[in-house]
């Protein structure tokens, strides 16, 4: 007997064609005493036509009224494909997040899972039902509905997993897996059969968007296996667990990303003495903005001042430049410079840890290829670098070959 949660996404329960090809599959590679539980998202754009409505209002929404409104979504998934078990012949009952015990904190439209009591869950397994529960809510301590942020049925996902010591969780999208690198991007970009939580955790960190990454820390967290397979084939896909189990250990390096969400700010002729970093990213944390690859250099020795160069959000940059115009007025910077035109492009991998020919090997891949690297950080399992925003694909491919040679 196995139990294992399986995830289906809006796009795989779009229609009700599509919902019935999901109970089907189902089926079809479920044992007869296997226990299941099947975690679901919206219809199709369900979501975000809700959105839309809400906008339609008022754009002064209460996070309470939102998630009151965005929850509706999920509750038509959960209760047609229920009926699409039903109807083949399957026993299969729907259940809400709060039904099935999914405790939050109070964040309206973001909230944090607080804890898992899935007792009504375990009883209808054991009367030999399929259970399918609502993704990305929950319900708070005073009993207000809340949503877990976009993107937060794979959350649901792992965690009703790890409530239930499943013995992994299965989250079915439309790629097949994780790849080495944006397949849009490299044609010869491969499918991992394994990645370890810290390596997706990173590469989501530095540009890859297949999983949301709040559901791989809870992975990380419990130790739950995260299996990312296709809706519409039965290969297996990419496991995602704390150790590597089989072939492929090989490789050094699992993934090259790249992020063109990024500006870079340079802050120049700062006085040289101490608390100055602090004063600028403290004014930057205060506002919520979170920064990156920050490089301090040393310039004119005798007039003691230094240059301070860093990456943030773009979405960010309006609040950074008013904070740091603000900052100059009063430590009269000799220059402040914001660029859009740049992306960051990392390699990620555990086994570059005590491998010190990782980092040339990068360098040396976008020297090759003629590419200027503006900035370089570094974390123990990632290399990244910053470099013109129309080189970026240019430099994947190049790293990529490098360390996935064809
Ligand atoms: N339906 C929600 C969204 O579109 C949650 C999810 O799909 O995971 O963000
Ligand atoms: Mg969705």
């Amino acid at each position: 007997m196995a139990l294992i949660v399986k995830k289906f996404g809006g796009s795989s329960v779009a229609t009700p064609e599509k919902i019935m090809a999901v109970a089907k599959r189902v089926l079809q590679e479920k044992n007869p005493d296997d226990k299941i539980v099947v975690v679901v998202s919206a219809m199709g754009d369900t979501t975000d036509e809700l959105v839309g409505l809400a906008a339609a209002i008022t754009d002064k929404t209460s996070g309470r009224e939102m998630d009151m409104l965005l929850a509706t979504g999920e509750q038509v998934s959960i209760a047609l494909l229920a009926m699409a078990f039903a109807e083949l012949g399957q026993p299969a009952v729907s259940m809400t997040g709060f039904q099935a015990g999914i405790a939050t904190n109070e964040t309206f439209n973001k909230a944090k899972i607080t804890g898992i009591t899935p007792d009504k869950v375990w009883q209808e397994l054991n009367a030999g039902k399929i259970v399918v529960i609502a993704g990305f809510q929950g319900l708070t301590e005073t009993g207000e509905i809340t949503t877990l942020g976009r993107g937060g049925s794979d959350t649901t996902a792992v965690a009703i997993a790890a409530g239930l010591k499943a013995d992994h969780c299965e989250i079915y999208t439309d790629v097949d897996g994780i790849y080495s690198s944006d397949p849009r991007v490299v044609a010869t970009a491969r499918r991992m059969k394994e990645i370890t939580y810290n390596e997706m955790l990173e590469m989501a960190r530095l540009g890859a968007g297949v999983m949301h990454p709040r559901s791989v820390e809870l992975g990380k967290h419990y130790d739950m296996p995260i299996h990312v397979r296709s809706t519409f084939t039965c290969d297996s896909g990419t496991f995602i667990r704390e150790e590597y189990t089989m072939e492929e250990k090989e490789f050094v390096i699992r993934g090259v990303t790249h992020d063109a969400n990024v500006a870079k700010i340079a802050v120049l002729g700062v006085p040289d003495r101490p608390g100055m970093a602090y004063k600028i990213f403290s004014a930057l944390a205060e506002a919520n903005i979170d920064v990156d690859m920050i490089v301090q250099s040393v310039r004119a020795l005798d007039k003691h001042i230094i240059d301070v160069v860093f990456t943030i959000s773009q979405g960010d940059v309006p609040q950074a430049g008013s904070i740091l115009e603000k900052l100059n007025a009063e430590m009269n910077f000799s220059g402040l410079t914001i660029e859009e035109q740049v992306a960051k492009v990392s390699v990620i991998g555990a086994g570059m840890l005590g491998n010190p020919g990782i980092a040339a090997a990068t360098f040396g891949a976008l020297a090759d290829a003629g590419i200027n690297i503006e900035v370089i950080s570094t974390s123990e399992i990632s290399i990244s670098c910053l470099v013109a925003a129309d080189k970026a694909k240019e430099a994947v491919n190049a790293i990529h070959n490098r360390f996935f040679p064809v």
